[in-house]
């Protein structure tokens, strides 16, 4: 049986370049990423090799795209712009590297007959829920970032691809991811603020938010374990852990394995980290599980390992 291609929007970024490493081992694997935020070196390992190709264009640019998608059987659509906070100056960056780029990758797709999509997209797109855990099936949806209403968007296209064009799609609201590669995101955050230790942390909020956090390793594992064995033509899929940890105890962890001591905490107050900060959230992961998928970490161990894993990498 002749090998399949598999292209990774965002392969050269933190949770991409996990999944690509997995996808190696299976087929051809074509990465496609504009290096905004994903690095080269997260792709190292592949380059150069015969069933590799990097594509480093931006999404916004639909020749290159409608040129990578030759051949191609399942995209997996990484690419995004990954802080939730640009949007509370700049609205424009969601819509571009969200929503029209998202819109460029199904058009793409259709051109070139490609029809299996997987999406990463977030637990933002509950906004505040009222119920938690929050299942898949929860509404109404009501995004208060500007990141989640684009997510929330691109999970409306891609359904409406599936149903007027004969797609297949894999939608994942990932819980907060963390680990190794990691580039942004609370430990990047705590970590870059102790390296111009001022003999303080600063957190942001008043530490009392109350958030899921899984391991890359997991999230990569989860994604493919599901794309596998899910044959509806669109399919969600809540990718956290079943329990959470509160942001002060992750300023903790994080102190209690900084190589330097005697550093305090300082919070910055109020409920939020920022706005569209969402204090609260966990999802139900029952549906992964219904189908066999654990994770390895809860939030807890999930924070100490990806801490450990940081820190070596930084030692590296
Ligand atoms: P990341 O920034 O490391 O990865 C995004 C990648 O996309 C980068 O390599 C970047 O260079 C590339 N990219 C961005 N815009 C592009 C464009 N216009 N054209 C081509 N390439 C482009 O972030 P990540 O944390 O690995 O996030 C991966 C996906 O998972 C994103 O869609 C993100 O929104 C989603 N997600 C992440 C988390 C998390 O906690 N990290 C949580 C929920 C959802």
């Amino acid at each position: 049986m002749s090998k399949k291609t598999y292209l990774v929007t965002g392969g050269a970024g933190f949770i991409g370049s996990h999944l690509v490493d997995r996808l190696a081992r299976l087929g051809r694997v074509i990465v496609y990423d504009n290096l905004s935020s994903g690095r080269k070196e997260f792709i190292a390992a592949h380059l150069g090799k015969k069933d590799f190709k990097f594509v480093k264009a931006d999404l916004l640019n639909r020749k290159v795209l409608q040129g990578a998608m030759r051949g191609v059987d399942t995209v997996f659509h990484m690419a995004a712009n990954p802080e939730i906070r640009v949007g509370e100056t700049n609205p424009h960056v969601d819509f571009s590297q969200g929503i029209m780029a998202t819109y460029n990758v199904l058009e793409a797709m259709r051109g070139a007959g490609v029809n299996k999509i997987v999406f990463a997209s977030s637990s933002t797109v509950f906004g505040e829920p009222a119920v938690r855990p929050t299942s898949e099936e929860y509404g109404p949806m009501i995004p208060i970032s500007v990141y989640g209403a684009s997510k929330l968007s691109c999970e409306g296209l891609i359904s409406a691809y599936c149903h007027m064009y004969g797609m297949q799609a894999w939608v994942f609201r990932f819980a907060n991811i963390i680990g190794r590669r990691g580039t942004h995101g609370i430990l990047i955050d705590f970590i870059k603020k102790l390296e111009n230790n001022k003999g303080f942390l600063k957190v942001l909020g008043n530490g009392r938010q109350r958030k899921s956090y899984l391991l890359v390793e997991d999230v990569a594992d989860g994604i493919l374990f599901a794309w596998r064995r899910e044959k509806g033509e669109f399919s969600i899929f809540n990718l956290g852990t079943d329990d959470d940890i509160l942001i002060a105890d992750i300023a903790r962890i994080v102190l209690k394995k900084w190589p330097e001591k005697k550093i305090r905490i300082r919070y910055t107050g109020g409920a939020r980290g920022w706005r569209g900060d969402v204090p609260v959230m966990l999802l139900d992961p029952t549906k992964m599980k219904k189908l066999g998928w654990h994770v390895r970490y809860g939030s807890r161990q999930a924070v100490e390992k990806a801490m450990d894993d940081l820190l070596k990498e930084r030692a590296a």
